[in-house]
């Protein structure tokens, strides 16, 4: 290799050296006839300068001063020098190579770039172009170094996960690509077989089958970097294809797999932030994640928990909350404590909030300021002295705290009390983007009741063992969520292991014997040889890198990724396929807006 050192090597110490940088040339200035050019590379930038009035012995300065002329932005290129002390008062602090230059003795053009499409520099997001823009020309939006550095950043975290299963007797196993479906509560990407025309195959929604299966056959301690397809509607931050550090061990409880991650995780900080994490994380149950914080991925960088004030103030004669409980709604409100709000919500301030909660699915939103003489407010009058006070008590109330009061259907207020404590904390700055606060959600339910069809799904998956009677009105699963700052970054759970535990629930799920023994039959054979007690969990790589880097989108952290519509704009796919590909596969393909109903036969 010619090159001797990158562009975020050179510092003070290798003042004299001859060395060989390559990169691409990001900027060049002249200065009264000598030129000076910022040289780049994924590792940092370094200033190269050509003076005709200084060139070193043996330098041909014509022949210099000609390729330099050709030194277009972005071009690949190679340049010989010196390395040499910055003059006085021209060192660049900000830059790790500022403190010196490389003085060009030979230079030459390994490839000429066309004038990109953006400039690639270290810009403020308010700079750089659309995304579909950096999404097209991915390859040079990688160039920048805040892209670079996501990928770079994501290796080191995998690496030292890598390390930490190596030492902890765990073996990574490729599960298949070309698949059955995985229930994982998305659409299956399907893959047309060639071989045997008319069936297909699916792409893994997870790995989760194959795990288990590993887990039948011995291999007790598994991982995999995985990749994972799930074909759902566009949503701003889900990608189709995406990554899961998926895990799976026998002859474990919830426990000891949590426990697993606690290492793992603790583990890598370790390695990446030098720092000791602490653990084990706090375990919220399900029920108090959402009746607090109104969401099972709690933000637990900063409070405003939500108080439930329905027993209180039910017998008090104010009509929109004896309306809400005449049709079974609940009454719950924020302490938006005085230290937090200081001179910071005033009236004006207060009306918008209000119209967010409208905005948001509540009918709007009632509110308290306290004083040094109690509660005030326009409806504090319908309330006695003694509702007061068992509010105060129970909102933690001291002089100038501001109360706001929620009432509808609790599933509304859950949800638009979980938006607005965000929002309180984002307006409040109540978020500090360097802290990690992690959780386990725990004791889940077995089962969810989908609100638009009424139909009853596994809240995990299917595979999820029962801790409760599986009839029991709120059926208990052994699964757990772990977040972090507000997102989820992965689902784990205690298995089924009985195969005839398993095919019950799948009876719960109105999965009939024929599709029981069509889709699972063969995991419910395998689970009768002998299946250990398992468990695992799996991690979504993409989700936690961009939390760990405070980025707004996952697409951040993954080096080519579909846009918000499940494109790419790279590439150009998804696309239409030839005709004869399909031929060969015995698929026609027509676009139903041209299809004529009555052709059908
Ligand atoms: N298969 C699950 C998922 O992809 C994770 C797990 O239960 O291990 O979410």
């Amino acid at each position: 290799m010619r090159r001797t050192h990158t562009c975020g090597d050179l510092r003070s110490k290798d003042i004299g050296k001859k060395v060989c940088m390559q990169g691409w040339v990001r900027f060049s200035r002249d200065h009264g006839g000598v030129e000076f050019i910022d040289l780049a590379d994924s590792y940092g930038i370094t200033q190269l300068v050509f003076d005709p009035e200084d060139v070193p012995n043996g330098s041909d300065r014509n022949e210099i001063s000609e390729v330099l002329r050709s030194f277009t932005r972005e071009s690949a290129v190679s340049v010989d020098g010196i390395v040499r002390k910055r003059v006085k008062g021209t060192e660049d602090p900000k830059n790790k190579t500022g403190d010196v230059e490389v003085l060009i003795t030979k230079a030459e053009v390994l490839n000429r770039s066309k004038t990109p499409p953006f400039e690639i520099g270290d810009q403020k997001e308010s700079v750089l172009p659309g995304e579909e823009t950096r999404l097209r020309y991915r390859y040079l939006d990688i160039r920048r170094t805040e892209m670079s550095e996501a990928l770079r950043f994501r290796h080191r975290f995998l690496s030292a996960a890598r390390e930490y299963f190596d030492k902890s007797g765990f073996v990574e196993v490729e599960t298949p690509m070309l698949t059955k479906s995985t229930p994982e509560g998305a659409r299956d990407f399907i893959v047309p077989s060639r071989v045997h025309p008319g069936t297909f195959y699916a792409l893994p929604q997870s790995p989760q089958l194959f795990k288990q299966l590993l887990m039948i056959g011995s291999m007790d301690r598994y991982y995999q970097v995985a990749r994972c397809f799930r074909d759902e509607d566009s949503r701003s931050d889900r990608q189709p294809e995406f990554t899961q550090l998926d895990i799976e061990m026998s002859f474990v409880d919830m426990k000891d797999i949590q426990d697993t991650i606690e290492g793992l995780i603790a583990h890598v900080w370790k390695k990446i932030y030098s720092k000791k994490l602490k653990t084990p994380f706090p375990r919220i149950s399900f029920g108090e994640a959402m009746s607090k914080y109104g969401t099972d991925k709690p933000d637990l960088r900063y409070g405003l928990p939500m108080h439930h004030i329905t027993e209180i103030v039910k017998d008090a004669p104010y009509d929109i909350f004896q309306k809400v409980l005449s049709k079974g709604g609940v009454i719950a409100g924020f302490n938006v404590k005085s230290e937090i709000a200081k001179d910071r919500i005033g009236r004006n301030e207060i009306d918008r909030l209000i119209e967010f909660v409208k905005k948001n699915g509540l009918g709007g939103m009632t509110w308290m300021r306290a004083t040094k003489d109690g509660l005030d407010s326009n409806i504090v009058k319908y309330f006695t002295p003694d509702v007061l006070s068992k509010l105060r008590k129970k909102m933690d109330v001291k002089e100038n705290d501001l109360l706001f009061l929620l009432a509808g259907p609790e599933k509304n207020v859950l949800e638009t009390g979980g938006t607005l404590r965000r929002k309180l904390a984002d307006d409040l700055e109540l978020i500090d983007p360097d802290v990690f606060k992690f959780a386990w959600i725990v004791d889940c339910p077995m089962f969810e009741t989908d609100p638009a069809s009424g139909k009853k799904g596994a809240f995990h998956h299917p595979f999820v063992f029962p801790t409760t009677p599986l009839d029991a009105e709120n059926a208990g699963g052994a699964s757990f969520d772990l977040v972090l700052n507000g997102s989820e970054l992965g689902s784990g759970s205690q298995r089924i292991h009985d195969p005839e535990i398993q095919k019950e629930v799948f009876r719960m799920l109105g999965i009939s014997e024929e599709k029981m023994e069509s889709d699972f039959g063969f995991l419910l054979e395998a689970l009768g040889y002998g299946a250990p007690p398992h468990g695992g969990i799996a991690l979504g790589i993409d989700r936690m890198i961009s939390v760990l880097l405070n980025k707004e989108s996952i697409r951040d952290v993954i080096a080519f990724p579909k846009n918000k519509k499940g494109q790419s704009l790279l590439d150009g796919s998804p696309q239409k396929v030839d005709d004869e590909k399909l031929e060969e596969l015995q698929i026609l393909s027509i676009a139903i807006d041209d299809i004529n109903i009555g052709d059908i036969e």
